[in-house]
């Protein structure tokens, strides 16, 4: 069986990719100038005409889009088509403010369900597997948009939702899952939930998880992959551009093939909007080339990423994307210091703990403070109570000679931090409290 789905796009040269991408580039901004009143508002405004584009390369040229776009144009604002052609809707969840709605046409959801197809070849998937999809299902993207690409490669598709942590396990046992679909702080839950129920990776089916929807370490991918006895992939989406499947990891594990024959991705400076070359880290944008109808161009992500196109050893060529370290939001500044909670957890668990950790942020006498609240594993727990003091400073000193961060440390028992069934919540930021 062939591990891509669609092996004459996904291997095909870069120079072909390039070709698709200047055909469907042109025809869409004709689409958003003739039927997106922002869109001809903003390239009036900068005097571009749509024949100003006449391929990619030309893509700079065209104005940013912003998150505040579709918030001033909610609900129905942005769309390309008349609603009567919009067969569905979803929201993004809502981490960061008010919500945004989004449309797709049936074209628009059958190219999403290619793409998590792809992703499910990917990772060894095929008709023959179980695909337990424990992402919520409603108007979060990630239900629905793993739920089409099972479909799509006729896997026997298991649409749990999230939630009730004992019931996934009896279901992984008894449906006997092969695949596990939900955020990656979940897959974290549902291992330990495993072990407390007495269960070890011998007792389920799984081969293989398909996580995202929030930033994760290596250091996290080891933990899941160990107490779940699978492997564990990264996927990459956001409800704007199309949800889940934009980007997705190959066998390789070294970050995600952006699919580029519907999304063309640069790298830009986020202060000065200038693009970046290759291998630069910058912050993510994503334009639609394929999508009727909710297609956004220059999409400002907030993600902070880099690209590469370095060979890959899956036979892919579509251009990869690290593991994103989070959201220009989501960066505390400490006394001066930027940091991304993901770069605290890979130091945590490389010293040996498991991702249940939290940023207690605050304003004492007009100074930022960071606390950083650590569960002890079971084993550490059992055998280090008199140690306690030792291993908080070990972790203080780290955090210090790694990232030149000062931070309180205090190790929690086991089980006090509170679980996530859907995206974790690392922060919590008291100062707002304050203002
Ligand atoms: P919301 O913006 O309300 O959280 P979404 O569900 O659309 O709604 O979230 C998309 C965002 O989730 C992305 O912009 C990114 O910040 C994050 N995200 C999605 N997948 C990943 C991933 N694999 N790694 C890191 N962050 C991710
Ligand atoms: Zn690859």
């Amino acid at each position: 069986m062939s591990k891509y789905f669609q092996p004459e796009i996904e291997t095909a040269p870069v120079e072909q990719l390039r070709a698709i991408q200047d055909e469907r580039l042109v025809k869409t901004v004709k689409h958003v100038y003739e039927n997106v009143a922002l869109y001809r508002e903003r390239m009036d405004a900068a005097g571009i005409k749509p024949e100003d584009i006449t391929c990619a390369a030309d893509l700079y040229k065209l104005p940013f889009t912003y998150k505040q776009d579709l918030r001033d144009t909610y609900p129905y604002g942005m769309m390309a088509v008349p609603m009567t052609d919009v067969v569905e809707l979803h929201a993004s969840s809502g981490t960061t403010g008010k919500q945004i709605v989004v449309g797709y046409t049936q074209n628009d959801l059958d190219v999403w369900a290619d793409i998590v197809a792809r992703q499910l070849y990917a990772i060894g998937a095929d008709k023959d597997d179980y695909v337990h999809v424990s992402y919520g299902y409603g108007l979060f993207t990630g239900g629905f948009g793993l739920h089409l690409g099972a479909q799509r490669i006729g896997a026997t598709t298991i649409p749990v939702s999230s939630g009730n942590t004992t019931r996934q396990i009896t279901i992984l046992k008894d449906f006997g899952s092969t695949v596990l679909c939900c955020t990656p702080s979940y897959a974290l839950y549902i291992g330990e939930t495993l072990e407390q129920m007495g269960l070890s990776p011998d007792d389920i089916s799984l081969k293989a998880g398909i996580f995202g929807a929030e930033p994760w370490t290596e250091g996290m991918r080891k933990d899941i992959e160990k107490k779940l006895g699978l492997k564990a992939y990264d996927i990459y989406g956001l409800t704007e551009i199309m949800g889940p499947g934009v980007a997705f990891e190959c066998e390789e594990q070294t970050g995600m093939h952006v699919n580029e024959d519907h999304f063309i991705v640069e790298i830009i400076d986020p202060d000065t909007g200038e693009v970046l070359p290759e291998g630069a880290e910058g912050e993510i944008v994503f334009s639609c080339i394929s999508k009727e109808a909710f297609p956004l161009l220059r999409y400002r992500t907030r993600d902070i990423g880099v690209l590469t196109r370095k060979k890959c050893s899956c036979g892919r060529t579509f251009i990869k994307m690290s593991k994103p370290r989070g959201r220009t939001d989501d960066m505390l500044i400490i006394r001066g210091v930027n940091v991304f909670p993901s770069q605290i957890e890979t130091v945590l668990t490389q010293l040996g703990y498991s991702a249940n950790y939290q940023l207690i942020v605050d304003r004492v006498n007009n100074t930022d403070t960071l606390e950083v609240r650590v569960e002890m594993t079971p084993e550490m727990f059992s055998d280090a109570v008199r140690n306690i003091s030792a291993k908080e400073s070990e972790i203080r000193e780290a955090l210090k000679s790694l990232l030149g961060l000062s931070a309180k440390v205090k190790l929690v028992e086991p089980q006090t931090i509170e679980r996530s069934i859907g995206k974790a919540v690392r922060v919590i930021d008291n100062r707002k409290l304050h203002d």
